[in-house]
């Protein structure tokens, strides 16, 4: 028989007999071993434990002690027996792509008759379990290309993943009848395969992009202990409860609906009031700091965006421009800072009115794939919270903190205390990618380092984050299904008033570039509202709250006009109130306003009116208290005053 020769780590060399696997390998070394061995790795790549190596090359024998491959390696095993249970349910039933991801497996469906539905979850996961149980093998096969094809003749999607294929060889599983391959590292048996559940069904088109066919993906996870499976559980269901697009829906806020526009959100009555107040409340904010609020339009010509770089390093991003037919060509514009530049360059300037702030709620469009969009979180048109100062060299480190310290206050404002700051530098092995200026870099990088250090702050430092133009500071967060988003930015840039020749009069009398610093404070009004209503679970706080407070009168025809009374005395003040004299039961009422996470929940009856009180039940609370209504709406005035005067 032929041999092939492995090299392990330290080094050594050992012949095995071709076709040996490196469970094999384990084995020859202790039991022990082969017991706790999941998959491997070949020349550095992570294989199946079980696959026959034909060739010689390096080794490596992976543990359960690898959590991340372990899982990977539990996740494909399950991916495999659904596939296996499906194809025996439908046997019409075509499969495309499978993954393991970060977060548990997915594979993608096509069922000719009717589609998968997740009522159809509890059946498949029932079958999957007998399956188990069975404790089949599952078979390796090393086949030649031809022959996957024929054994793959009528799956097309499968057999446009194995032209992607480059190798002479693939790696097939069987199982009793049903074969696939692309799942390494799998386990050694289906029985290893101990606590699963199927999660959802969701669109998902062939290969991501949105021209092709829609398929079924079914999402599920799987772990090696009980305990295990139920933590996940219970954090999936936890960012289920905290998911923008979930609470979104239940409290009215917004919609995107993919046929009218994928990633272009409509803004509901409620969404609307949260969004114009977190508007109102940051432009003052900015006016008292020295920011000088300004509308650009968000069409522009494209020379606009070939002069400021966006047309050669950010097209992707973009829509395609608009041919006027007149030889003008117009270009949506993905950012606000050659609007503001024009600005800036509408006067002449001089050192004395340095530093200038200039600030826009600015809409912008982007071309974000589709399978990026998300709610709010991540869409197509925008308003970015913007805002440019320009400033000579020697202000960029002051106007660096102040710019800090207004986002650190504005943080507060919304009691946001879960972030981090993340300066991205260049990557000191590929300058070459960024604008040319050693100097400048160095100077830069030291100089933002320098503040944040003065300013006590905790940092990490990311290489190769930066923007092509200069370095910058990200406010990272975390959405409610884990995802590390950008929320602030603050950004040097030495480019741009290069490219635009921006300038001003020294003191000396000569011409002198200023530097432009880029800095969004909530970033665009639909991440914030996304990420708001994550950290607040859809319960906002009073100022921000769509409706403040509903008043319900115990008997309409005797404690409208009364109520009516306390509302008025609200409205006048400008708060967001209303009364519910629908004829329905008062404890469906409070609770409805209870589930609609009203901050404040007023019951008026005889006592009430009798003695000019209110009964004030606040969100989350369970008892209610008695107060002066004159008390009450000062109160609630002052409380909502600290924050905007809608
Ligand atoms: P990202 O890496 O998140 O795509 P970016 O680095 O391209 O963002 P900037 O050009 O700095 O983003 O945009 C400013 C801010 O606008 C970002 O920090 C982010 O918070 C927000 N933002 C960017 N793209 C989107 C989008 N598609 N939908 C909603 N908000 C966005
Ligand atoms: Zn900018």
């Amino acid at each position: 028989m032929a041999e092939i020769q492995l090299t392990f780590p330290d080094g050594a060399k050992k012949t095995f007999d071709q076709a040996a696997s490196l469970f094999d390998v384990a084995k020859s070394i202790s039991t022990s071993l082969a017991k706790k061995a999941v998959a491997g790795k070949f020349n550095g790549e992570v294989v199946d434990l079980h696959q026959p190596l034909l060739e010689d090359g390096a080794i490596e024998i992976i543990t359960k002690d690898d959590e991340a491959i372990s899982l990977k390696a539990i996740w494909n095993t399950a991916a495999f027996v659904l596939a296996a249970v499906l194809k025996q349910r439908y046997p019409e039933m075509q499969f495309g792509e499978v993954n393991a991801t970060e977060d548990g497996f997915f594979y993608d469906t096509d069922n000719q008759n009717g589609q998968l539905a997740v009522t159809d979850l509890p059946d498949i996961k029932k079958a999957m379990a007998k399956l188990i149980q069975s404790g089949e093998a599952i078979q390796r096969v090393n086949m030649s290309m031809a022959d996957a094809k024929a054994l793959f003749a009528g799956q097309t999607y499968k057999l446009a993943l194995l032209d992607k294929v480059d190798a002479d060889q693939v790696l097939v599983y069987q199982l009793g009848t049903y074969s696939d391959f692309a799942l390494a590292p799998m386990l050694a048996k289906v029985s290893d395969v101990k606590f699963f559940e199927l999660l959802s069904v969701a669109g998902a088109y062939w290969q991501g992009k949105s021209s092709n066919q829609m398929l079924q993906r079914v999402y599920g996870t799987a772990y090696p202990k009980q305990a295990e499976l139920e933590a996940d559980l219970q954090r999936r269901q936890e960012a289920k409860e905290r998911d923008h697009r979930v609470i979104g829906n239940q409290l009215d806020l917004f919609f995107v609906d993919p046929k009218v526009g994928a990633g272009l959100p409509y803004w509901l009555p409620n969404g609307a009031t949260i969004r114009r107040t977190i508007e109102r409340y940051i432009i003052d904010k900015e006016v008292a700091n020295g920011y000088e609020h300004v509308y650009t339009p968000i069409l522009a010509n494209l020379d606009l965006y070939k002069q400021s770089g966006h047309w050669d390093h950010y097209r992707e991003d973009m829509f395609p421009p608009m041919d006027m037919g007149d030889g003008e060509m117009l270009e949506l514009r993905p950012m606000n800072c050659p609007s503001h530049i024009q600005v800036y360059k509408h006067h002449p300037r001089s050192y004395r009115e340095l530093p200038i702030r200039l600030a826009e709620l600015g809409m912008m469009h982007r071309y974000e794939k589709s399978g990026a969009l998300s709610g709010l979180q991540r869409v197509r048109e925008m308003t970015l919270n913007d805002g440019h100062t320009f400033v000579r060299p020697d202000q960029i480190q002051n106007e660096f903190k102040s710019i800090l310290n207004l986002m650190i206050q504005v943080y507060a404002d919304f009691n946001i205390n879960d972030y981090t700051f993340r300066l991205s530098y260049r990557d000191p092995k590929n300058t070459e990618k960024y604008y040319d200026d050693d100097e400048m870099w160095n100077k830069a990088q030291d100089m933002l380092k320098g503040a944040m250090d003065d300013l006590g702050l905790n940092y990490v430092e990311a290489e190769g984050e930066a923007a092509f133009y200069g370095p910058k500071l990200d406010v990272q967060t975390k959405t409610a299904t884990g995802n590390e988003e950008t929320l602030s930015t603050i950004q040097l840039d030495f480019m741009l008033p290069e490219r635009f020749e921006l300038e001003y009069v020294g003191e000396d009398g000569e011409m002198h570039r200023p530097v432009m610093i880029h800095r969004g404070l909530v970033s665009t009004m639909e991440r914030f509202t996304a990420y708001l209503t994550e950290i607040y679970k859809g319960a906002f706080p009073t100022w921000l709250a769509p409706t403040q407070a509903v008043i319900i009168p115990v008997k309409n025809d005797l404690h409208y006009e009364y109520a009516k009374g306390v509302k008025d005395a609200m409205v006048k003040k400008g708060l967001r109130v209303r009364i519910d004299d629908r004829n329905e039961k008062m404890g469906y009422k409070i609770r409805e306003a209870q589930t609609s996470k009203i901050p404040y929940t007023l019951v008026v009856g005889d006592q009430e009116m009798a003695e000019a009180t209110v009964s004030v039940r606040k969100y989350g609370e369970d008892n209610a208290v008695e107060e002066a209504s004159d008390m009450f709406v000062n109160a609630i005035f002052a409380e909502v005053g600290n924050y905007s005067r809608d």
